[in-house]
């Protein structure tokens, strides 16, 4: 997957077309991540617990990563993912339309 943890995001498609957020989960076994804002569900929670107050609960549901672009910084939009080897082998990402490395270096 290029979708990686705490990327910023641009959602290409689906109900949450435009959107922006930040990765917060990946499943990289399912192709999918949930993004911070984004693929809101409603959720009808029981009182289970003493305290625990019960009603409905929004919260993210897991989102395609074919859905989904890496935001470059740089370019402020979502960009294709290239890949570069350093020069001690870490390979990182970098953005393909202005060369800027996408991971933390
Ligand atoms: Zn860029």
């Amino acid at each position: 997957m290029k979708i990686k943890k705490n990327d910023p995001v641009l959602v290409i498609a689906g109900d949450d077309k435009g959107k922006r957020g930040k990765v917060l989960k990946t499943f990289p076994e399912k192709g999918r991540a949930i993004v911070e804002g984004v693929n809101f569900i409603k959720r009808h929670t029981k009182a289970r617990k003493q305290g625990q107050k019960s009603g409905i609960l929004e919260k993210e549901a897991p989102i395609s990563v074919t859905n989904l672009m890496v935001v470059c910084a740089k370019c402020d939009k979502g960009v294709r993912v290239g890949a570069r080897v350093m020069a001690d082998g870490r390979r990182v990402r970098i953005c393909k339309s202005c060369g800027e490395m996408l991971d933390k270096v």
